[in-house]
């Protein structure tokens, strides 16, 4: 099985990443073997290729499902999410920083997104799913739980699906959320910084661009 990656192996960008990974994947049918027959051939994927999920595209299947997988045995969550869609997102965001599989460089330096805190997702297997972060479960032993994890997870890998990247920063400027976002007290020309309008539109901004922004009502979040 072959993991689709941003960069083909002499560096430049790869046709295979816009085509299943760049591109919104609609729905199809499912018969129950085929249904079971993509799970067994996701649950190989991230067992070669391991991370918290993967979705079909990243593999070349252009179907909307995806597998994931965290914790332990005992205490972790598996779930197949088959023609998962997100039908509800709560208005306010977390900023999160979040490695993919299919970026490498993100493995080492992760991406900065922001994700919604609440989502509700329809699926054809498991029907309607809610997915909400526990900011109380997080302060405790400095790990991330597994509620603020899964929601976090399931929103990467339908954004797959979606046909979303990172790297352009859709999320932050398709998406109007409130944040709460820790403010530094001195930024360099060069920091990136999150800027809200005043219709609630967030948009990621280096500082030295944030006069022009302030001029037409925008502020830093
Ligand atoms: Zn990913």
């Amino acid at each position: 099985m072959k993991l689709i990656t941003d960069k083909a192996s002499n560096g430049l960008q790869s046709n295979e990443f816009s085509e299943f990974l760049l591109t919104r994947v609609p729905k199809t049918e499912f018969t129950a073997i085929e249904a079971n027959e993509l799970e067994e051939t996701l649950k190989a994927g991230l067992h070669q290729y391991p991370g918290l999920g993967i979705s079909a595209t990243q593999l070349g299947i252009k179907k909307r499902a995806c597998y994931i997988k965290f914790g332990d045995e005992e205490t972790g969550r598996e779930l197949f999410l088959l023609n998962p869609v997100i039908t509800e997102r709560s208005k306010e965001g977390f900023l999160f920083y979040e490695g993919c599989l299919s970026i490498p460089k993100t493995i080492e330096k992760p991406l900065k997104t922001i994700r919604s805190c609440k989502i509700k997702v329809q699926t054809d297997n498991l029907g309607e799913l809610e997915f909400e972060i526990n900011p109380e479960g997080d302060k405790v032993d400095e790990r991330v739980s597994m509620e603020t994890m899964m929601t976090v997870i399931v929103q990467h890998e339908i954004d797959h699906l979606d046909g979303i990247d990172h790297l352009d920063g859709i999320t932050i400027k398709d998406r109007i959320y409130s944040t709460t976002i820790t403010k530094k007290n001195n930024y360099g020309r060069n920091d990136k910084i999150v800027m809200k309008s005043p219709t609630g539109e967030l948009v990621e901004v280096k500082y030295k661009k944030a006069n022009d922004y302030f001029l037409k009502g925008y502020e830093i979040v």
